[in-house]
């Protein structure tokens, strides 16, 4: 089977030159205007009750409903000031919770064409067209598919912009809904609740239909990392040669999607008995109607595999939905690159973003019979959910939590991810199905000795500011200081590192909370927190020297 896969990968290598389109990104939590998701106190029952007086009641047009969740969505003046309205629904004694209806987006981050390289799953050091690779910074897929290629008997739902599930990569492996496909058309032949749902369900748009055909591309991407297999063996092939992925589609055509569709399709994947979900979206604001779905899914043993988000920021201060939700399933994922850098796009989180996987020109199928490369934390997320899959088919009674603490616990370490992600490690796929424990890495500094310090800045600290503070600790060969606190003007205020030699070993800026500096050489190392003429943060404290 090896063989199998070091051809396909080969002849992929191969492949052509691919031209990408790009897509936006909005910063601040977007949501439709005037719309609002209500969720109906429980003695309130939006099934029985008439929409005329409904509306009346919440002073608001009923748009739709979804009574499974006891939700309505109202219309409301477009004009009028969102925080306001959402004040206006919550005081109704009718309402348990109003929230904006956020729109989310596709984690794909903007990237130029590039030759194609799946070195996600095998690195040997080649170039992904822009720089070369570091061998062994890879999944480990190769060797896992000595051991399993998947099952069919695994479901994994892709909730994104649908599937082009007449791919010839991906075809085989597109989830059907049997009684569906051979069942009558206009009847819900299998009795889920919806109506022709043969490969999964459309909640884009204003009016849900069975299609999920992708029209963007995005979650063809996603579904071929996670199992696309090509016949012939001239295209791609994902982590799992043999699964079923279930084409759950909130994100129209244009990427972007609303909280009502994103509940619908996690509450569909859910129902329709998904062993996992890959969520490569995200935005809006928290929404506790959008966290109660996903806590629905857990409640049902279901993994939620969440891209951390293409912000470059901290989701532990600056938090991304639905990654950032502490929900027990929820699996947050960050980029690297081939290297086994942290993709500088890539959102981290040393608490709330758990592993990474590589989501830096990742090749895979798209719409028509095509290839692209992208990147992104939703290039990342598949990845994982790939891996998930692969272990659940060789492990088919692991739960979702079980799942999710066996590849915690067998990432492969990499420098670039300590202080940045819960494991400081990628996801592993052969580590994971052989239950390796990932090795105490010896160039972690908080598994150090450590000489208690009390060394800080001025509280905030002053306008273009040169402070200079020299730390040592006598004969050791190696430091790190650890800042319990740390906030500088992320990008403009910055602390410097420099060895006993002068010469600069490494920068930070931004919020770095109970983090390690980058380890330093030598027994001795000057920290310099340069400022400019405008927004003074608290600055640091630092507590400890790690040492060996
Ligand atoms: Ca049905």
């Amino acid at each position: 089977m090896a063989i199998h896969g070091r051809i396909t990968v080969q002849a992929a290598l191969m492949s052509a030159l691919t031209i990408l389109s790009l897509s936006a990104f909005a910063a601040a939590p977007e949501a439709v205007p005037g719309e609002y998701v209500v969720q109906l106190k429980s003695n309130y029952h939006v099934k029985r009750a008439n929409i005329q007086s409904l509306s009346m009641a919440l002073g608001s047009q009923i748009k739709s409903t979804i009574p499974a969740d006891n939700i309505v969505v109202v219309k409301r003046s477009p004009v009028e000031i969102s925080s306001v309205a959402v004040k206006t629904l919550a005081q109704n004694p009718m309402v348990e919770i109003a929230e904006p209806n956020y729109i989310y987006r596709l984690d794909k981050a903007p990237n130029a064409a590039m030759f194609d390289h799946l070195w996600g799953m095998k690195n040997v050091g080649q170039s992904d067209g822009k720089q070369t690779g570091v061998a062994g910074v890879d999944i480990g897929a190769e060797q896992a598919w000595d051991i399993t290629t998947g099952s069919d008997d695994i479901v994994v739902a892709v909730i994104d912009t649908g599937i082009n599930y007449n791919h010839p990569d991906l075809k085989n492996n597109v989830w059907i809904n049997q009684a569906e496909y051979n069942g009558k058309p206009g009847v819900d032949d299998d009795g889920n609740g919806y109506v022709d749902d043969v490969y999964g369900y459309n909640f884009s748009g204003d009016k849900p239909t069975p299609d999920p055909m992708d029209g963007h591309g995005h979650g063809s991407h996603c579904s071929g990392t996670i199992g696309g297999n090509s016949p012939s063996g001239s295209g791609i092939v994902g982590v799992n040669w043999h699964v079923k992925i279930m084409a759950v589609k909130f994100l129209a055509d244009n990427g972007a999607g609303t909280l009502e569709g994103a509940i619908q399709a996690i509450d569909y994947a859910t129902k329709n008995h998904a062993k996992l979900m890959s969520n490569s979206w995200g935005g809006g604001g928290a929404s506790d109607t959008l966290k109660a779905a996903i806590q629905r899914a857990s409640d049902a043993g279901i993994l939620f595999v969440a891209a951390a988000g293409n912000d470059s920021a901290n989701n532990d201060s600056d938090p991304h939905y639905p990654a950032a939700y502490n929900v027990p399933n929820v699996l947050a994922v960050a980029a690297i690159d081939n290297q086994g850098q942290l993709a500088s796009f890539s959102n981290y989180g040393k608490k709330s973003v758990h592993l990474a996987a590589p989501g830096v020109n990742i090749y895979s199928s798209v719409l028509g019979n095509g290839y692209d490369s992208w990147s992104g934390t939703s290039m990342a997320t598949p990845h994982v959910s790939g891996v998930a899959a692969l272990l659940a088919s060789h492990e088919p009674n692991l739960t979702d939590l079980e799942l999710k603490e066996r590849l915690m616990g067998t990432v492969k370490p990499l420098a670039s991810l300590r202080g940045k992600v819960a494991t400081a490690g990628m996801v592993n796929a052969y580590n994971a199905l052989t239950n390796q424990a990932t090795p105490t890495d010896p160039e972690d500094p908080s598994k150090w000795a450590v000489k208690t310090v009390g060394t800080s800045s001025l509280h905030p600290y002053a306008k273009k500011s040169n402070a200079v503070f020299e730390l040592s600790v006598d004969g050791a060969k190696e430091i790190s200081v650890y800042f319990s606190k740390f906030e500088t003007e992320s990008g403009y205020d910055k602390v410097t590192f420099y060895d006993k030699a002068g010469n600069k070993v490494g920068e930070m800026s931004g919020v770095n909370d109970d983090t390690f500096s980058p380890n330093i050489q030598g027994d001795y190392v000057k920290v310099v927190l340069t400022s400019d003429d405008s927004v003074e943060k608290y600055g640091f404290d630092i507590s400890k020297i790690a040492y060996r």
